[in-house]
């Protein structure tokens, strides 16, 4: 059943307009106060370090990226908010004014901050390289308490405090349009009371961060929510029907998804009724081209993953064939010599920058070499593959025809 929502559900100060559903598919415009604005369901590329690899702020958005995703851990130490404020916030201080997402830092603090000491009460260790490896004592990686996550900089050592509130205040301070408040992002290891606790702890940081972001707020940011609960239905409805119930500007939907597109799916298919039709949803850390369809059909808004930029540093290029979508061509270029020679684009129909002006040969060339240009090249690719997918699945959403239109993408 199509519906087209009528403009009193413009969220305020008309930061997401739901302009058109269809069942969980939605097509939405998130605007920042600049007057960027960001068609949705929308890929959110991962620029960490105000920046992503490879591209500057210009080619961002002549690629049309309206809506990067920034690290606010790796902020703080390097700059430091407090300079990216003083040089007029994140948009000026990168010359980009698309929507700029920041996360609470809470993720990095337990994926990259190292163990304070030996021995410290409810120290939880979660994040090796995958996400997968057994908690030991040597990997114990920070402090958490109900008050605060202690975690030491994995660039000088500094001991640093995240409280719900500096939280907040250090993304006010970089100038993002979309704020996340802190959570505990616990492992798909943890046990299940572990994560009720986990993700109880969450609830009241959310409160404290609400709390202080209407303090300080004024009127040009907006913040998320974050329902955490792991793979658990019970800690899921609970932590959805609470974060839901508060007055946040959007919702994200963060931690353990479970291991697969159909946890995914269940997962969501949880929660996402109790998620007002007129909020924004954005899933975090999801980007997988089946995952991408996942989660828009199942209500999702926007998403954030390092997929397309990190495969591109590795030689790893999207390309329309089902089920991966990727070809390695580092592989191709040592198991096939003749791949060498190929005097053709990555894609021949495609319209990007990289498949217009150069070959798989030469790009092959620059990466066997080591040069960074190739970077570059295959990013550009990379996000203009997922930039031209998302645009297709809007239109499709729009004519009726996205389950049509999915079919016919995975069995090209
Ligand atoms: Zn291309």
């Amino acid at each position: 059943m199509q519906n087209y929502i009528p403009n009193t559900q413009k969220q305020k100060n008309n930061f997401f307009e739901l302009l058109y559903t269809n069942g969980n598919l939605r097509i939405g415009k998130l605007r920042n106060s600049i007057g960027q604005e960001l068609l949705t369901p929308a890929f959110i590329p991962v620029a960490t370090n105000a920046s992503i690899r490879a591209l500057d702020s210009i080619k961002v958005k002549e690629l049309g990226i309206n809506g990067i995703f920034v690290n606010t851990y790796h902020m703080h130490l390097t700059p430091g908010e407090d300079i990216v404020e003083e040089l007029g916030g994140l948009h000026k201080f990168m010359n980009y004014d698309g929507l700029i997402f920041t996360d609470s830092g809470g993720f990095q603090a337990f994926s990259l901050g190292q163990a304070i000491t030996d021995g410290v009460g409810k120290i939880v260790s979660i994040f090796s390289k995958e996400g997968r490896k057994k908690q030991t004592k040597q990997e114990k990686l920070a402090e958490v308490t109900d008050e605060y996550i202690v975690f030491k900089s994995h660039i000088d050592g500094r001991i640093l405090k995240l409280t719900p509130e500096n939280s907040i205040l250090i993304q006010h301070k970089l100038g993002s349009d979309i704020l996340m408040v802190l959570d505990e992002c616990t492992s798909p290891l943890a046990s299940y009371e572990y994560t009720k606790l986990s993700m109880e702890r969450s609830l009241k940081w959310a409160l404290r961060c609400l709390d202080f972001f209407k303090q300080h707020n004024k009127g040009n940011q907006y913040l998320y929510g974050i329902i955490q609960g792991g793979y658990h239905y019970d800690l899921r409805i609970k932590s959805a029907e609470f974060i839901c119930s508060l007055d946040f500007d959007g919702i994200a939907i963060g931690g353990s998804l479970g291991t697969s597109k159909d946890n995914i799916a269940e997962i969501l298919s949880w929660i996402i009724g109790y998620i007002p039709q007129e909020k924004p949803r954005h899933l975090l850390g999801i980007g997988s081209i089946p995952e991408i369809f996942t989660a828009i059909e199942n209500g999702i808004d926007t998403f954030d993953c390092v997929i397309p930029t990190r495969y591109a540093r590795t030689g790893t290029v999207f390309v329309n064939e089902p089920p991966n979508f990727i070809r390695d061509i580092t592989a191709k270029y040592y198991k096939n010599l003749e791949s060498r020679k190929y005097d053709f684009p990555i894609e021949q129909d495609c319209d990007c920058y990289t498949c217009k002006n150069y070959t798989v040969a030469y790009l092959n060339h620059l990466f066997y070499v080591g040069e960074i240009s190739v970077m570059t090249l295959l990013t550009i690719h990379n996000l203009n593959f997922y930039n031209k997918l998302l645009n297709r699945i809007r239109q499709a959403i729009l004519e009726n025809k996205y389950f049509e239109f999915k079919k016919h993408f995975f069995q090209k």
